[in-house]
Parts: C-alpha cells; sequence; structure tokens
C-alpha cells in the first residue's frame, strides 16, 4: 500500500447525456464534422516534426484569414481572452496609455485587463446600438494621445459591426497602435489586416471558424513588432509573443519549446483554417452576408424588432433582436432550447434583459439554418403569448 491514509474518497462519476444542440448563440456555435475527427488525431510530443509541420499550416492560413504579410502571426493557448491578454500586454506597458472605443462587453473587459496591469485606460463610450465615427475617434486621439487605441470590430454583445478603414492611418497620425478584437467578425465579415493599418489583432476558434474554443489567432504588424522588440515592460511569461514566436518558428529555424501547446487544439485550428481557406475568404464573407440578409428578411416577416437601428451597423454574424413587451427573454430561450432543440442567447453586458442574440455563422451559416431559426423564433414567440401575455 502506498498511500494508507486516503482522507478525500474518489467521488463517483454518474454517466452523463450531452445533447446535440443546434447553437445558435453568439458563440460557441457547430463545428465542421471534419474539425471533429481532427481532434482525435494521435497526440504528439511538441518536440515533433508533425507538431511543426500543423503550426507552418496554421500560420500560412493565419496570414490569409487576417490578410496580412506579418511574420509574426501565431495562435495563443486559450480562449478569446488569452488572445485580448496577449495583444494589451505586449502592445502597451504599464502607465501607458490605451484608449478604449467601448460600445460592448469586450471593451469593458478589455479596459479591466488593462487597468489590472496597470495600464492607464480611458474608455470613450458611445450608446450601445451604434457605431465609432471617425471624426469622433480622432477627437479623442488628439486630447488623449494614446500609446494604443482598443476597438472592436464585430461586437457580439451588441450585434454591431465596426468600420476599420482607415482607421489605422488615422491611429497612425497622432502616433498610437490600433489594437483590433475580430473574435465573432473574423472569417464571417471582411477584414483584412494590412490595408487597414491594423497593428495587433486576435481571433478565437468557436465562432465562424466552427472549431472548439481554446486557442486564440493573433497577428502583429511591422509597426507593433517595433513597439514589442524595443519595449522594456515584461508581459506575463505565458503571453509573451517574443519567446511564443520562437515556439512558433515564426522568423525561422527556432522551435523553441515554451509550453505543452495542446496537440488536438492544434489539429483543430489547422482543419478550421483549411475548411476556409477551401471556400475562400470572398466566398465565406459573401455566404455569411447573404444569409444574414435571408434571416432577417424572415424575421421582419415575423414581426421581430431589431436592436440596431442601422442597417449598416448589423453584424452579419450575430443579430440582435428586442422581444415585444412583457416577453421574458429567458424564458423565450429556454423555450427555443426545450421545445426546437436550438440554441440562441439572451443579451450580455449592456443588453443584458434587452435583446436576444442569434449566431448564425460557421458551418451553420446556411439558409436552412435560417430558415429553422427564424421558424422556431416565430413559433416561440406565438407559444409565449398564450402563457406569458
Ligand atoms: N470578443 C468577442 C467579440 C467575443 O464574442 C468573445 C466571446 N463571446 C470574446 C471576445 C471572448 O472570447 P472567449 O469567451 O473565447 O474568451
Amino acid at each position: 500500500m502506498l498511500a494508507t491514509k486516503i482522507l478525500v474518497p474518489a467521488p463517483k462519476i454518474e454517466e452523463r447525456k450531452i445533447t446535440e444542440l443546434l447553437l445558435c448563440g453568439p458563440g460557441p456555435c457547430n463545428i465542421w464534422p471534419s474539425v471533429t475527427e481532427a481532434l482525435t488525431k494521435p497526440i504528439v510530443s511538441p518536440i515533433c516534426d508533425e507538431y511543426y509541420n500543423a503550426m507552418e499550416d496554421i500560420r500560412l492560413s493565419l496570414n490569409y484569414l487576417f490578410q496580412t504579410k506579418s511574420k509574426l502571426v501565431l495562435a495563443i493557448s486559450g480562449s478569446g481572452h488569452s488572445g485580448m491578454e496577449t495583444v494589451i500586454t505586449n502592445c502597451v506597458a504599464p502607465t501607458e496609455t490605451m484608449l478604449i472605443a467601448t460600445r460592448g462587453i469586450w471593451d469593458e473587459r478589455a479596459l479591466n485587463i488593462a487597468q489590472r496591469y496597470n495600464i492607464n485606460a480611458i474608455p470613450y463610450r458611445i450608446p450601445l446600438d451604434s457605431t465609432f465615427d471617425f471624426e469622433n475617434i480622432e477627437t479623442q486621439l488628439k486630447k488623449w494621445r494614446p500609446t494604443a487605441l482598443f476597438i472592436t470590430h464585430g461586437d457580439s454583445s451588441t450585434g454591431t459591426v465596426q468600420k476599420l478603414e482607415g482607421l489605422g492611418e488615422l491611429c497612425h497620425k497622432y502616433g498610437a497602435l490600433l489594437i483590433v478584437d475580430t473574435v465573432v467578425s473574423i472569417g464571417g465579415v471582411p477584414f483584412l489586416m494590412d490595408e487597414w493599418g491594423v497593428d495587433a489583432v486576435y481571433a478565437s476558434t468557436q465562432k465562424a471558424l466552427s472549431g472548439p474554443a481554446g486557442i486564440s489567432p493573433v497577428a502583429f504588424s511591422e509597426r507593433a513588432q517595433e513597439k514589442i522588440n524595443n519595449r522594456k515592460h515584461q508581459p506575463p511569461f505565458y503571453f509573451d509573443v517574443k519567446l511564443l514566436a520562437q515556439q512558433w518558428n515564426c522568423y525561422g529555424n527556432t522551435r523553441a519549446y515554451h509550453h505543452t501547446l495542446s496537440a488536438p487544439m492544434i489539429w483543430a485550428l489547422r482543419q478550421c483554417l483549411k475548411e476556409i481557406n477551401k471556400r475562400t475568404l470572398p466566398v465565406f464573407w459573401k455566404t455569411h452576408h447573404d444569409v444574414t440578409k435571408h434571416f432577417h428578411k424572415r424575421l421582419q416577416q415575423y414581426g421581430f424588432k431589431f436592436l440596431v437601428p442601422k442597417v449598416e451597423d448589423r453584424l452579419a454574424t450575430v443579430t440582435t433582436v428586442v422581444l415585444p413587451r412583457g416577453y421574458d427573454y429567458t424564458t423565450f430561450v429556454r423555450h427555443m432550447r426545450e421545445n426546437y432543440n436550438i440554441l440562441i442567447f439572451g443579451g450580455l453586458g449592456p443588453t443584458a434583459g434587452k435583446a436576444l442574440r442569434i449566431g448564425i455563422m460557421g458551418v451553420n451559416a446556411t439558409i436552412e439554418v435560417a430558415d429553422a431559426v427564424a421558424e422556431a423564433m416565430a413559433g416561440t414567440l406565438k407559444a409565449l403569448t398564450k402563457s406569458s401575455l
């Protein structure tokens, strides 16, 4: 007997059924069948060639996904927040200023992260159902002269998409780096990193890429790399892109061990990117645009109202809908799940109790899914009228 004193007995773990749902919230969404298969591939060690070959496929595909020629592209072990923490802490030093264009919960998270690192974080807030115009941003840049501007491209808490063309140039005019969250926009909405002058970007796998959460692509422009290479501060070890670049072999022939990246996540991300490369970005963007247009038309026919008033501000991957007075959002979401096996979400952060959030993206970006969700929503509206009004 090696251990005579077992003070904590082993709990009995019961079999639990996990129902497969049509995941039409703001993420996670369902995954490609080929990704399910990729997740079962053998585990290899971080020193194996298979690992590095897959990482190289990933880096090249991320150059395509973000539309950047940058060498510093890689993926962080962790969900979207790990990408957020990485770009902020590598690009902005403690006591430097970061201006945060704030309209949803992700910008508030960026504020929280920045404050924990003693960054002088300045939120610039606008109403949750709108997007930023560049004149106001310029006034803020002039006023604060920040090291960086943080902005969210697609906001899954509000269902808005921010125009970014020209924003990099504006930031650079005032000496600021442009940091962008593309977690729920990448792959589903046009994004051109180099063309738009974006300096640091992060994404995630569980939205339009249709993979499991747990690995987050990031990329840095030359301007951001210069800042990173000359910095005096130390970002957290786990998120230090100078060290991670050596593991990801970004500048060639380093292959240094930093941490044990999860092999299944590497296989999964590689496969998600393969699915997108195969379709091509312009086709995938158009698919999301067309399917959402159809979905919105169906919702309007059923009398649903959108949270975001301007059509051009509405995000193609996540739609926010306001229910008529007297309806309870939680009851609506539960009814959809129990009666249609469809998971949509209520609001989050500024939209909590104010909207439904419906995500039709990635593998689910089809007319069939859009129709099924619109019909289920109409059925739910009708069913709940009797009981709740
Ligand atoms: N940014 C956006 C736009 C998101 O939608 C999310 C996730 N819903 C995040 C950041 C955070 O990502 P995660 O939950 O994967 O950490």
